[in-house]
């Protein structure tokens, strides 16, 4: 089977072993189908990971500019939708057919429907799949995470770093939607598809961007966001009216104190369905200026006690992973085990929502490329 692969340009023979029927499957499906492939704005801050700075020298020498200029290279329209976001103009197959095209023109080699079984070294790596034996001097593991199982993600990638004496940094589900618990479902979810601006935070983070109310709890790029800072019990607040003093006509005397009132006033910032929700709820105490600072105070602080998020199937990464103490944040090769390579998300580095996670995908790619 190796004869097959060809040698490249510096001599190397580059083979891809996927398990999956085509290369790059998430990347049809990221970004609504058009691919986020990168952030203008991407610095280390956009990233959790055990070690902040792990990430930045190579972030630095792999930039959004070097992948841009792959795409402008490919003829890929494309365009910026908001917050340095970069999306395709047309659809995410033209990443996928890039990268593609790429391989095919450097002569690396696939396989696909390849299935790495196990991973053994000898005084090279010997990988096995059901039915081949594949022998290579340096190994570059790209598994990915565990979100999105029924796309055939796997632990595989952890439990190969394990087996070699590597640290992981125990996963859990990021950029994922929160449950609400069964009180809150009760007094929320049939808000079912309603949107708002907010201030989502936990952990001193902080978003602000839309929420959207799903029919079993929240979602909407504030509380993706701030999903992967989360851990359970943790509470979240919500700012429901960023910068905005909610009662603040209720300081002219002029004002009538009123429900009638203070609902139109509420329904001037608010989604009107949400206003009326929240008044239901909360209906101030009385009509003084103590009982509407509570009322305003408690927009702006919504606290939340989720009672979990999704979870992976519906996580849009996977946070943690291969500990970066275990690697050259120059090449991504093992310190313990040379010639071995993390790349990607099973690497315990993380973009925020944005385009950073593919970001992160190119660069860590590039760095090892260019040692192998
Ligand atoms: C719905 C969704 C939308 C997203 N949208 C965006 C976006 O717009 N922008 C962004 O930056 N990020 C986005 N992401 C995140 C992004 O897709 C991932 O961070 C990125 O794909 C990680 O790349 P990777 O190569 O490390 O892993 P993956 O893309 O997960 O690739 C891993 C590959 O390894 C293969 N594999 C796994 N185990 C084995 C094995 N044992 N043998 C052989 N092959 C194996 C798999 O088949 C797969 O092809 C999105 C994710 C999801 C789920």
């Amino acid at each position: 089977m190796l004869d097959r692969v060809q040698p490249l340009e510096h001599g190397r023979r580059v083979l891809v072993l996927d398990r999956a029927d085509r290369i790059g499957k998430k990347i049809l499906i990221s970004g609504g189908g058009r691919c986020n492939f990168t952030n203008l704005h991407c610095g280390a801050e956009n990233f959790l990971s055990g070690n902040p700075h792990f990430a930045k020298s190579l972030l630095a020498r792999y930039t959004p500019e070097d992948f841009i200029a792959l795409v402008e290279k490919h003829h890929i329209p494309y365009h910026e939708k908001t917050l340095g976001q970069l999306f395709c103009d047309r659809s995410a197959r033209d990443i996928l057919e890039m990268l593609e095209k790429e391989c095919s023109s450097t002569g690396a080699t696939i396989f696909l429907n390849t299935k790495i079984q196990e991973v053994k070294r000898t005084t090279e790596f010997v990988v096995h799949t059901a039915n081949a034996e594949f022998h290579a001097p340096t190994l570059v593991v790209a598994t990915g995470g565990l979100s999105i199982p029924k796309m055939g993600a796997t632990a595989s990638g952890y439990e190969l770093a394990r087996q070699f004496g590597l640290k992981i940094r125990e996963p859990w589900p990021g950029l994922v939607p929160f449950v609400l618990s069964a009180d809150d479902r009760s007094r929320y979810c049939d808000l079912t598809g309603l949107s708002a601006e907010v201030i989502a935070s936990c952990n001193g983070q902080q978003f602000r961007e839309k929420m959207l109310v799903t029919h079993r709890g929240l979602s909407g790029p504030a509380l993706l966001q701030i999903s992967s800072y989360w851990k359970k019990p943790q509470e979240i607040q919500i700012d429901l009216a960023p910068g905005i003093e909610m009662t603040k006509n209720f300081r002219d005397p002029k004002t009538p104190r009123t429900l009638t009132t203070l609902r139109s006033e509420f329904r001037k910032i608010l989604p009107a369905r949400l206003a009326d929700r929240w008044l239901d709820l909360h209906a101030p105490a009385s009509w003084t200026n103590t009982a509407l600072a509570d009322l305003e105070q408690q927009a702006h602080a919504w606290t939340i006690l989720p009672s979990g998020t999704e979870g992976y199937e519906k996580a849009e990464v996977t946070a943690g992973g291969v500990d970066t103490d275990e690697l050259f944040a120059k090449t991504m090769e093992s310190r313990k085990v040379r010639g071995l390579f993390f790349i990607g998300e099973v690497v315990d580095v993380t973009g925020q929502l944005g385009g950073f996670n593919f970001q992160w995908a190119w660069a860590s790619g590039s760095a090892a490329g260019q040692a192998l």
